[in-house]
């Protein structure tokens, strides 16, 4: 009682006062390995992907887009555990210039075939998120029917790095999707351009959509871009546009013919659709069916992944011989002394490049 009083008086009194909280979530501390995305092992990972958690699957492609070592161990032996199980769905690339529907028609084209008992990944490759942060395809809200759908699973493009580095990040996806049971992979990019080429390597068929404008219609989008079609939609066919869309599919089809025909025996066709209104998305389904009968029946079908594959193999040694080149910190100094050469015209391109793959080449021999 005596220390009691003492304390009233004192201005330095003790409360009883409330327990300090925890600075970090209690939950973490318990189960550390069930909240950090490095814990989850690849056989972890590929359970849940195989389960359909398209929440673990979209964890997943962030690990496979992760830069650092640790994360790269992991996402290479997921890889591997996926590969077997992938390849089996249909690779259909689309691209278009922005404003031409691809997102309205992914999204009613995709809906069609999940009521036909398929199951679709959306993935896309968007050049302009590599240069800067904004991205023509990412800042409006798209595909909102389609990704709230318990058969669908679109993801937004990567956007570190290069074109190359990005492309190799959404084969991986694609991988991890087709281990996932999505039968159907749309890759999207933006008809600008750079990216098509790419998204052609990675898939089966390559779907253009166009729209009717007035007379000039080939300038819109390059002619190495048209070549790559396999299908050219001409989007919103409906309503005023209805016969301006014909008339285009009439001058693309004799476009068409001007073109080397394309080894595999296909012959790429023109047809109009209505992305907004569902109309002849089954003429565009039957078109691939097609294709797929046609290409699967001549072998050209397999023909293509096999070359693919040798494509890839060939382009990620050429990654991998450029990445070691110019991350090695030897090499990294002397790129400084000889760009400071060239620049002053000390030394010819020619020269300093020779001097220093020989430099290169000493380090291992
Ligand atoms: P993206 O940039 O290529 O993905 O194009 P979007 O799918 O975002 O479509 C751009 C605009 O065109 C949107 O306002 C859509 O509603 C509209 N649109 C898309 N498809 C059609 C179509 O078939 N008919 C009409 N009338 N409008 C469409």
């Amino acid at each position: 009682m005596e220390d009691g009083k003492s304390h009233k008086k004192s201005a330095i009194r003790v409360n009883a006062g409330v327990e300090k909280p925890e600075a970090v979530n209690p939950l973490l501390q318990q189960k550390p390995d069930k909240f950090r995305k490095s814990h989850i092992n690849p056989r972890e990972y590929f359970k849940g992907i195989k389960t359909g958690d398209r929440a673990l699957l979209s964890r997943a492609i962030t690990l496979i887009e992760s830069t650092l070592p640790e994360d790269r161990e992991t996402a290479g032996e997921l890889i591997r555990l996926c590969l077997p199980l992938s390849g089996k769905a249909l690779r259909l690339g689309i691209t278009g210039v922005p404003g031409v529907g691809k997102s309205t028609f992914i999204e009613s084209f995709g809906l069609y075939l999940i009521e036909k008992g398929h199951r679709v990944a959306v993935l896309t490759i968007d050049p302009s998120s590599m240069r800067s942060r904004g991205s023509i395809l990412g800042d409006k809200t798209r595909m909102e029917k389609l990704g709230i759908n318990e058969q669908a699973f679109i993801r937004p493009s990567a956007s570190a790095g290069t074109l190359g580095g990005v492309a190799r990040k959404t084969r991986e996806a694609m991988i991890l999707c087709e281990a996932a049971g999505y039968d159907i992979v749309f890759v999207e990019t933006v008809g600008v351009g750079q990216s098509e080429t790419a998204v052609a390597q990675m898939v089966d068929f390559f779907l253009l959509l166009m729209l009717a404008g007035g007379g000039d219609e080939l300038q819109g989008i390059k002619r190495g871009i048209i070549e790559m079609a396999d299908l050219i939609i001409i989007n919103k066919a409906d309503g005023e546009n209805k016969n301006k869309a014909n008339l285009a599919k009439r001058e693309y089809e004799n476009a068409l013919h001007l073109f080397p025909p394309i080894p595999n025996g296909w012959q790429p066709s023109v047809m109009t659709a209505s992305a907004l209104y569902g109309e002849n998305l089954t003429l565009v389904w039957q078109q691939i069916e097609k294709f797929l009968r046609l290409t699967k029946g001549n072998g050209s079908f397999d023909e293509n992944r096999k070359s693919q594959d040798y494509n890839l193999f060939e382009e990620t040694i050429h990654q991998t011989i450029h990445d070691h080149f110019f991350r090695h910190p030897e090499i990294k100094k002397q790129l400084v002394k000889y760009k400071t050469q060239i620049l002053n015209r000390q030394l010819s391109p020619y020269e300093a490049s020779q001097k220093l793959l020989d430099f290169y080449f000493g380090l291992f021999s």
